[in-house]
């Protein structure tokens, strides 16, 4: 039985309330205020990724559209960056209220487009949620710096101010965190914002926007446009957007990253990764494996922070068996469905991408030791499903392990010493997380010390910052030099305007012209 269905009290103007009828429910925009219909002859389908049903249709916005949200959000801002930071924080305060009561209807809108299991779309909520909090404190994250008398009667003293409109282009992975990665933070700072969702999961960025506009936000602040190339390129094209932020795949962010930054903007673009978690033969091997099998195949390796390549180091090898048995204990089903541990993958496209890394693992020498390859998932025999697949014997010059495949694909690669997975590791291009197994807290410390990796866990398989630190991938999957969230990303979304002033007793007055630089 599929118990999806949007609960009918939450009014659902951007989206239909019932995505099985027979007419296909459009998603609207989210222009001044208003949740409007799309005059566009572009649509994108929609599929719910369990049965490859058409559940709705995005809309790829016209010019006419994103300019109108381009005015509407360039009409707002001065208000809203004028509006005492008081009154933004109240309605942050508001909105994280909001979103807690709706959590549980944003994460089925989340599973149905996405395909990920009800309980992990509630941790995707949730996870945003907290970003929401912490930009509650905006009151001391925003404040500048002051230095009384450097010279005589003269004080220094700086602000840190909105840029003006922002922009963000979102993944499909993360439906609800990522938006709320972006839109808060930089209108908390006193920014409005234009918002691009995934086209494959506009729903809950909807429901997001609707919630905002509940909590009191002036219309204007948010507007949301959907598409792809032609809404990206606008957004990297537009003087009037100061800033853009990104999350999605290396092809699309080096692509705006570069874009963006030649038009001038601020541009912050987490990517692509390929995260190791490396095992010593020390580790506690419950926990461990416990870990590595819920971090590797979990929302079916569709995250950015999925430990999707295991470094076993000495005897730990030995525990590849026990490895594969956890694994193939998971159970493959409908998000929605009770128990399901890992859902489907976005796409037939990702699937076909997923099966053939896998093939090349075979042509290329690896050893498939379970194979997801062939699941069936009874009553969704449509669905985009990969069963977890673990393949060893993998080295670093083969497809499966220098590409990213963003399936329930775990690759073993195996070394005798630490020193040897450290290499591995640094070697590798991306450097946006990794992970430690270990009881000896000299060889932790060691790790984490040499590792070349933005967000590095000891016995923590996926180290996601709290948004009191920043989200810092590096290398290869991050473009910029300020981070998501916390206070990177409070500087990112500001600029500092920094005053120096003067207040003489009118006996000090200047009795003639100052021509030298002031010293
Ligand atoms: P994607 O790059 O295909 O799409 C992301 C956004 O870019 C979408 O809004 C899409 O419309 C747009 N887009 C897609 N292709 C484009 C192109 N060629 N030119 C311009 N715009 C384009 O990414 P995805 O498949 O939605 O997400 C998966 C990827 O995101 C993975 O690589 C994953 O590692 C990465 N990711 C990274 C993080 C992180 O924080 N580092 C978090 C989540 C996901």
């Amino acid at each position: 039985a599929r118990i999806l269905q949007v609960s009918s009290k939450v009014k659902s103007p951007w989206y239909s309330a019932s995505p099985f009828s027979s007419s296909v429910p459009t998603v609207k925009l989210f222009i001044d205020g208003k949740f409007v219909e799309s005059k566009s002859d572009k649509w994108i389908d929609i599929h719910n990724p369990a049965t490859n049903e058409v559940i709705g249709r995005v809309p790829q916005a016209t010019k006419a559209e994103m300019d109108a949200a381009i005015v509407s959000c360039k009409r707002a801002f001065p208000a809203w960056a004028d509006t005492s930071i008081l009154s933004r924080q109240q309605v942050l305060l508001r909105y994280q209220q909001l979103i807690k009561e709706n959590l549980k209807e944003i994460a089925k809108l989340i599973t149905l487009e996405q395909g990920k299991t009800l309980a992990d779309a509630e941790g995707d909520v949730f996870r945003g949620l907290q970003v929401v909090e912490h930009a509650c404190s905006v009151t001391s994250l925003m404040m500048g710096e002051t230095m009384p008398s450097i010279t005589k009667d003269m004080d220094l003293y700086s602000y840190r101010l909105p840029l003006g409109v922002c922009a963000g282009i979102a993944p499909f992975n993360f439906p609800a965190m990522i938006p709320l990665w972006m839109f808060p933070m930089a209108m908390v700072c006193g920014n409005t914002f234009l918002m691009k969702p995934s086209e494959r999961v506009p729903g809950a960025t909807m429901l997001l926007a609707k919630l905002l506009q509940d909590s009191g936000a002036p219309d204007g602040t948010l507007n949301i446009i959907h598409g792809q190339h032609e809404a990206v390129n606008f957004i990297c094209d537009h003087p009037d957007i100061k800033a853009i932020s990104f999350v999605g795949s290396n092809q699309a962010g080096e692509y705006i990253f570069e874009r963006g930054s030649r038009h001038g903007k601020r541009v912050q673009a987490n990517m692509g990764a390929k995260n190791h978690g490396v095992v010593m033969p020390d580790a506690n091997k419950e926990n461990t494996l416990n870990q590595l099998v819920g971090a590797a195949f979990g929302a079916a390796g569709q995250r950015c922070m999925a430990l999707s390549t295991a470094v076993l180091v000495g005897e730990a090898k030995k525990w590849l068996p026990e490895l594969v048995e956890r694994a193939k204990n998971l159970r493959v089903n409908a998000g929605d469905q009770p128990g399901a541990d890992l859902g489907p993958l976005i796409t037939p496209q990702a699937k076909e991408r997923v099966c053939n890394l896998i093939d090349s693992g075979t042509k290329e020498g690896a050893s498939i030791l379970l194979d997801g390859r062939k699941i069936k998932v009874k009553g969704y025999e449509n669905g985009n499903f990969v069963g977890p697949t673990i393949i060893s014997n993998v080295k670093p010059n083969m497809t499966c392990y220098k590409e990213e495949i963003f399936g329930p694909v775990l690759v073993v690669l195996e070394t005798e010493t630490l020193d040897e997975a450290i290499q591995i590791v640094n070697n590798n291009p991306y450097g946006n997380g990794t992970a430690i197994f270990t009881t000896n807290g000299a060889t932790a410390r060691k790790y984490a010390h040499l590792v070349d990796v933005g967000q590095v866990g000891v016995n923590v398989p996926i180290p996601v910052p709290l948004p009191m630190f920043s989200f810092t991938g590096s290398r290869s999957s991050f473009r910029g030099d300020t981070n998501f969230y916390g206070k990177q990303g409070i500087q990112f979304y500001t600029q500092l305007k920094t005053i120096t002033s003067q207040w003489k007793e009118e006996d000090a007055t200047l009795s003639s012209p100052a021509v030298v630089m002031p010293t």
